[in-house]
């Protein structure tokens, strides 16, 4: 029986002959000895081949093929403190199944050469890692979101209206007309609250981002979910829970890879709900007095939001923004109607961002009025007054960015890292 490579790293099958399948992740010759670490999806193994121990064509063939051939191998496991995981499979027999010549992947290769072979970059062990990560981090949020009693659906991703602003909108031809690709499947969630109360969604989100920060693509991967009956303080201990859930999750099963990427896990195991919270006003007052450049009014830039989050020790909720700074659809606070009901997460350690939410008016007078406002056609919103004016609920809701969040907690220095095919200004291939 083949086993995972993972499974064979234990003193259980010490002695034991056991057989694995993989690719050839690195090889050298020892005169009359081949030494093969391989991997497989799970781990590596050193292997040793000694050339009158295995037929005399098999030793040719292997001496003969590069780095990621993928093998099957059978042999004996012992324990071998030289190699990289501790064990060695003395080799009895190996056939190549997928020959590899010049694997054009070779130590120190750029960072552009990196993602221009992205196909073959995702093998690597780092890849690997982080791809795992990744894979937790959207079962643990779907797990969060069923348990928690909202309803998975989706929304189309050819829209005719903008959620965050025309300015980074793709617009497509349709058939003789204007498209867009959706920049948030908020609006869509909304109309669905009226059937389904909770409802949340895993999709693509489209921005023609223009700025080269370390924190945009221009296809992302965006949780969004909303809440009838839900105020935005309702919301914030939705998210909350929902992040710790998801970063116990991640400490649990993905131990291997963030130590294997280094990442700072008691850090990780420090955050703990509720999360701090700060009115934006204090924010810039924090911020200020932080050697930060940044006056009221202002929108939290990139290179802002790196500077603040650096002296957090835990993600921060800023709340209350100045409603000029903010998308029409925020609820305008009833108390002081200069600033909006919204709120955006802030992760530590320099990475910002992570989510935009709020409360939704519900009202459609202040609707009109804020549409006005920032000078929208309400002909063009006519589905989302009807919300207003059917049977209306207070209700709030969130967009996580889940490449962000990837990227945070595995303590990346680029999102670019954080998804298997980034697409940003400069690259849409591979
Ligand atoms: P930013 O100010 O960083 O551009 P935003 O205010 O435009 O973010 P929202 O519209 O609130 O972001 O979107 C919700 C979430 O989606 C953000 O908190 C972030 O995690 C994620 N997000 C937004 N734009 C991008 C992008 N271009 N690439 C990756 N994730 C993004
Ligand atoms: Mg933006």
């Amino acid at each position: 029986m083949v086993l995972a490579i993972e499974k064979i790293l234990n003193d259980e099958y010490l002695g034991r002959r056991v057989s694995i399948r993989g690719w050839i992740y690195r090889k050298r010759r020892v005169g009359k000895l081949i030494f093969l670490v391989v991997r497989d999806s799970t781990d590596i193994i050193q292997c040793v081949m000694e050339k009158n121990k295995i037929p005399a064509e098999d030793f040719k063939l292997l001496d003969k093929v590069g780095v990621e051939s993928s093998v099957t191998l059978e042999g004996t496991l012992r324990k071998d403190d030289r190699a990289p995981t501790g064990y060695e499979i003395e080799a009895e027999r190996i056939k190549i199944i997928g020959p590899s010549y010049n694997f054009p992947i070779t130590r120190d290769k750029s960072d552009d050469f990196l993602l221009d072979n992205r196909h073959l970059w995702v093998r690597s062990r780092e890849m690997n890692a982080i791809l795992k990560i990744r894979h937790t981090v959207f079962g643990a949020l779907h797990e969060y979101f069923r348990e928690k009693g909202y309803y998975e659906s989706q929304a189309p991703m050819f829209v005719t209206g903008a959620v965050e602003g025309g300015a980074t909108l793709f617009e497509v031809p349709y058939f003789g007309k204007k498209a867009y690709l959706t920049q948030s499947s908020q609006f869509y969630l909304e109309t669905l609250i009226f059937s389904l109360e909770k409802v949340y969604t895993v999709a693509p989100s489209f921005r023609a981002e223009k700025s080269r920060t370390r924190r945009h693509l221009t296809e992302y991967w965006h949780a969004e979910a909303e809440a009838a009956w839900y105020h935005n303080e309702d919301m914030m201990q939705d998210e909350e829970e929902m992040i710790v859930y998801i970063i116990q999750r991640v400490l649990e099963d993905r131990k291997k890879e963030l130590e294997f990427l280094k990442r700072d896990r008691e850090f990780l195991e420090s955050i703990e709900k509720p999360f701090k919270k700060m009115r934006y006003e204090e924010l810039i007052k924090f911020a200020q007095d932080h050697g930060v450049e940044i006056h009221y009014g202002d929108d939290l830039g990139a290179d802002e939001e790196t500077a603040i989050t650096k002296h957090f020790d835990g993600p921060v909720f800023i709340t209350h923004y100045p409603r000029k700074i903010k998308p029409f659809y925020h609820r305008p606070d009833p108390e002081n109607p200069k600033v909006v009901l919204c709120h955006d997460l802030l992760a530590p350690e320099g990475y910002g961002e992570i989510i935009g939410g709020g409360e939704r008016i519900y009202k459609l007078e202040v609707l009109l009025e804020r549409m006005e406002e920032n000078g929208l056609n309400p002909e063009n919103y006519y589905w989302y007054m009807d919300l207003r004016k059917y049977g209306s609920v207070p209700h709030s809701g969130f967009g996580l960015g889940m490449d962000r969040f990837v990227w945070w907690i595995a303590g990346l220095t680029h999102i670019k890292y954080a998804i298997p095919y980034p697409r940003t200004i400069r690259r849409t291939r591979p």
